[in-house]
């Protein structure tokens, strides 16, 4: 089962192919900075969980229509494969502060929370 909130980053790198220079690789920072907490909804959705689901690799968004948008607001353009954590020192104080309201406000209402992303 896919995960409520996936980790996502706000950025990705664009570096060379070596077997083919002309086209861009799209690769994982090297400094990925603070992990958003992106719940996956909307168009994107089946698709974005299948492959995120199958291929455990991250999910790059290359497009300004793909952004989706985490819990805090920010837009984040990868996706990985791993469930947010706000033990992870490198969390989104915004969005585990979004996440755990969400889990209290699960409790209340389980209709309107989380909005779809992007
Ligand atoms: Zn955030």
């Amino acid at each position: 089962m896919a995960p409520a909130f996936h980790a996502s980053l706000e950025h990705f790198n664009l570096g060379t192919n070596p077997g083919s220079p002309s086209r861009r690789d799209v690769v994982l920072p090297a400094e990925p900075g603070l992990s958003h907490a992106c719940h996956v909804g909307g168009f994107y959705e089946q698709t974005l969980h299948q492959a995120l689901d199958k291929h455990r690799a991250p999910q790059f968004l290359e497009e300004p229509g793909e952004y989706r948008r985490a819990a805090c607001g920010k837009k984040v353009k990868a996706l990985l494969p791993i469930e947010f954590s706000d033990q992870d020192p490198d969390a989104c104080p915004a969005c585990v502060a979004a996440v755990d309201a969400d889990k209290s406000r699960a409790q209340h209402s389980k209709n309107d929370w989380p909005p779809a992303c992007g």
